[in-house]
């Protein structure tokens, strides 16, 4: 825990940390976007730092602006010489700066609706996502709240490949969603919830999540699912075919598990297993999906989108794979509306898919 300074709304150090370099800018997709200092990571900190000191009041319009403009996506962590937490400023920025009835309304209803178990369960019952019981010594996996509403058959196809998964019922949602939108207290209160239900180690399908629990539950415990499957030794079966050739797959890295959790070879790897990987000039860069920022703000989400379909026409490929639903969510929306023939796939379906091809495994 870092000490609170005398404005009380950041950790002293984390904000004390920045030198103010700009090694960060060229990193940063909303300051590519604008060419203005104040959307670039070196800015907000300087808004930040600004708030802190009582020389601009959270009313101002810059800081209400740029709190919300930033995407969350760490991709300035990784460049960074002087190792500033961005990420946990930006929390700790928007839990002053959205508290109570200035937090965005839609991420009011987003946050209200996921803390409702019995409403994530109802969901499990209508879409039919994975279920089966704790066992001791087994890993469980996170059904996450978009996974369970939108996308069942990952879960289902996680189930299949690796039958050692369990998958609870009765899983409330892990606490990111809180903590991107301006309640750190209880994004930790939920993970920790998250970490009682499920002993033992947690495997999930989604970057964002892995990344939030594995800071509250430790990294040995929480796994994202290619972390998971490398770890094990898995060996990924079969291959996917397109019109009697072996097909082209791009990867959309997840922001958080690139640039939290520094998780990059393994998806690549298991992809190059079942079919001819094709690395996108821009794979790590944010697709515009950021947790609720495509619904907050949705016209800047589709102008960081737009880059990446190019990049993903231009590249030739059949399929791109995300290991995020909200990333899944965002890239299956922006081809569809380009008319794009390119479809987007969750890692684990692309090697259930190739599984398909040879059989059921020994
Ligand atoms: S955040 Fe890091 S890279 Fe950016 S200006 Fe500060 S010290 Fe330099
Ligand atoms: S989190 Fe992403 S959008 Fe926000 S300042 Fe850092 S690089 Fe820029």
């Amino acid at each position: 825990m870092t000490e609170p300074t005398a404005g009380g709304i950041f950790g002293k150090d984390l904000l004390d940390r920045c030198i103010s370099c700009g090694f960060c800018l060229p990193a940063c997709p909303t300051y590519e976007l604008t060419g203005d200092e104040a959307s670039s990571p070196r800015g907000r900190i300087t808004l930040m730092r600004a708030l802190e000191t009582g020389h601009l009041d959270d009313g101002d319009p810059t800081l209400v602006e740029q709190a919300s403009f930033c995407l969350g996506c760490r991709s300035c962590e990784t460049v960074c010489p002087a190792g500033v937490e961005y990420g946990a400023l930006l929390e700790q920025w928007r839990d002053h700066q959205w508290r109570g009835m200035r937090r965005p309304w839609l991420a009011r209803v987003l946050m209200a609706v996921v803390r409702r178990a019995w409403l994530l369960r109802l969901q499990g019952l209508v879409r039919r996502h994975a279920r089966a019981r704790a066992r001791e010594g087994s890993p469980a996996l996170l059904l996450g709240c978009v996974e369970r509403g939108l996308y069942p058959e990952v879960s289902r196809a996680v189930r299949r490949l690796r039958p050692e998964v369990t998958a609870p019922a009765g899983q409330g949602c892990c606490g990111a969603l809180h903590a991107h939108n301006g309640d750190s207290a209880s994004g930790a209160e939920l993970a920790r919830e998250i970490g009682a239900r499920l002993p033992g180690r947690i495997v999930t399908t989604a970057g964002g999540c892995a990344a939030h629990l594995s800071a509250h539950l430790g990294r040995d415990r929480v796994k994202e699912l290619s972390e998971y499957l490398v770890e094990v030794g898995h060996l990924p079966l079969g291959e996917v075919r397109v019109g009697g050739r072996r097909t082209r797959v791009a990867l959309q890295d997840s922001c958080h598990l690139r640039n939290g959790m520094g998780v990059t070879r393994q998806p690549r790897e298991l992809i190059g297993a079942v079919a001819d990987y094709v690395e996108l000039p821009n794979a790590g860069t944010c697709c515009g999906a950021a947790g609720t920022y495509s619904v907050l703000r949705p016209e800047d989400s589709r102008t960081v989108l737009a880059p990446k379909l190019a990049a993903i026409e231009e590249a030739g490929v059949d399929y791109v794979v995300a290991v995020n639903p909200g990333c899944l969510r965002q890239l299956r929306q922006g081809l569809r509306a380009r008319g794009s023939r390119v479809r987007a796939l969750h890692l684990v379906e692309l090697l259930y898919m190739a599984e398909g091809s040879t059989g059921p495994r020994e």
